[in-house]
């Protein structure tokens, strides 16, 4: 039995405050219900959809979506300012913090960038790559967008 339905059979607690927490529904956002974004060129280079945008409600922060790169496509260089965790579901990609070596990751990984930490991610030369990404918001903000990742920084 949970701590509110406990505070109700003791009398500390109305119903229906313990019934609110319940009272909303449960929702599913249906695969394809939403259209797909392009990522926009100033913060990716290449070919990058996004699909299955979602964002949790107040005081939740977290947020996220489904982002599809093309071979060879990434991200600009960026932040989080609390971080990012990013699932590979489908193909091979690339990730590199600023001045680290460029790891590759694969269906099944899952990859934590943290807070503040300047980094892209995208797919590999020869492959196509999907992760689905998840970060929360600080002061409304899930992101920082800096510069383009250069051809010689990718190709390192
Ligand atoms: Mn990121």
């Amino acid at each position: 039995m949970s701590a509110k339905i406990l505070a109700v059979v003791a009398g500390l607690m109305p119903a229906a405050d313990a019934l609110s927490q319940t009272a909303q529904a449960v929702t599913v956002q249906r695969a394809g219900a939403q259209a797909p974004s392009v990522g926009p060129a100033q913060n990716f280079t290449g070919t990058v959809r996004v699909d299955g945008r979602f964002q949790g409600t107040a005081p939740a922060r977290i947020s996220g979506g489904t982002v599809s790169f093309e071979p060879g496509a990434r991200t600009a260089w960026h932040t989080h300012p609390l971080g990012q965790t990013l699932f590979v579901t489908t193909g091979v990609g690339l990730v590199q913090h600023w001045d680290g070596p460029v790891q590759e990751i694969r269906t099944g990984d899952t990859v934590w960038i943290p807070p503040g930490v300047k980094h892209w991610h995208g797919a590999s030369a020869t492959n196509g790559m999907t992760h689905v990404a998840i970060s929360e918001a600080l002061d409304g903000k899930t992101v920082e967008w800096l510069e383009a990742v250069s051809d010689e920084h990718y190709r390192r």
